[in-house]
């Protein structure tokens, strides 16, 4: 399968083809714009104009590269999304780790071309940073341009503990090589490491219209394809897909009915959370506490503007979002997820009755 069509955006389209004939596209974008709007597809797009033997205008769709890059398959162009914190100790064993399950990532999307947020505790961790100086360091497989795509850049977290690694990626920001193009991509620029947005030029892609969600819909997932569906996205594809994604509704169900069962007293919620079906996967877990945060949060907010006064103290929702994630920070260790969620039900109770 290759990649899903690229839709709209047509001025900050124009506005790239024109700057690539003129010679002077910036070497380092920083793609922002609402969470699903096609920021990665953007630079996917850029990657494979830059393939493509076309003499000018959109890439072609056809030609050996732009074949290539719709395929996921270009040795040039090297997409890094978060993944799970490699296990291993040493850092070549590690990087060779995140080789691995970014190569996993992306063998998954050549056959689901339509990818989801991945898992909220998934990140750019060192490892990462050192694959991409590593593969920055090396000559293009095909003599031409090279594309490094780095999505989700808020999770490029401070490499504090490598301080070297962190130094040589900031290098490589402020002096790329020739003819490299690095596009990273972020909903919230505000939270992308300060260091790393100031090497960057900011381009932002706005909000599609509800004709153009509403067509790609039609042609890609047509079971979502529902005036309800698109006017929720808000422009954004990639939320009408998450909305349309079971894993994230059957975890919104799972942290509503922690919640419930919180609500109902923390002994009883103690023994709910430790009778709950075991989690199959760790990703399943920690979207259930993404999740849970994402709920408190929202009713903290409803707290504070007084619209729903039944629902508590907001200060005890907040409370309990920063409760959460310490425990999504503890999932990433190889703790029992039944005992967490026992754990952080008492916890939620006892703030809920201060
Ligand atoms: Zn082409």
């Amino acid at each position: 399968m290759t990649l899903a069509p690229f839709v709209g955006h047509t001025d900050p389209r124009h506005d790239a083809l024109r700057a690539l004939t003129q010679g002077s596209l910036p070497q380092v974008i920083l793609v922002t714009g609402a969470q699903g709007v096609g920021k990665q597809r953007f630079a996917l797009w850029l990657a494979q104009r830059l393939m493509c033997t076309a003499p000018a205008g959109e890439p072609c769709g056809s030609c050996g590269g732009c074949v290539r890059v719709l395929g996921l398959v270009h040795p040039d162009v090297h997409w890094f999304v978060p993944i799970a914190r490699p296990k291993a100790g040493e850092p070549e064993k590690q990087m060779e780790e995140a080789a691995e399950l970014l190569g996993a990532v992306m063998a998954e999307r050549r056959t689901q071309p339509l990818w989801s947020t991945p898992d909220g505790m998934a990140s750019h961790g060192i490892a990462s940073a050192r694959l991409v100086q590593r593969r920055a360091s090396l000559t293009a497989a095909e003599g031409g341009w090279r594309v490094f795509i780095i999505g989700h850049a808020e999770r490029l977290v401070p490499q504090e503990s490598s301080p070297e690694a962190a130094n040589a990626l900031l290098k490589l920001l402020e002096e790329p090589p020739p003819r490299t193009l690095f596009v990273l991509t972020a909903a919230e620029p505000g939270l992308v490491l300060p260091t790393i947005r100031s090497r960057a030029v900011p381009l932002r892609l706005g909000r599609l219209t509800n004709t153009e969600v509403m067509e790609f819909l039609s042609a890609q997932r047509p079971e979502l394809a529902r005036t309800k569906v698109v006017e929720a996205a808000r422009g954004a594809i990639g939320a009408a897909l998450n909305a349309g994604d079971d894993s994230h509704a059957k975890a919104i169900r799972a942290a509503e009915e922690f919640l419930a069962a919180v609500a109902d007293g923390a002994v009883a919620s103690t023994e709910r959370a430790l009778k709950q079906a075991p989690w199959q996967a760790r990703g399943d877990f920690t979207a259930m506490l993404d999740a849970l945060a994402e709920t408190l949060a929202a009713q903290a907010q409803e707290a504070l503007t007084g619209s729903v006064r039944s629902i508590g103290n907001p200060a005890a929702k907040l409370a309990g979002v920063e409760r959460v994630l310490e425990a999504r920070e503890q999932a990433q260790g190889n703790v029992n997820p039944q005992l967490l969620l026992a754990v952080l039900a008492d916890d939620l109770a006892q703030l809920e009755a201060a």
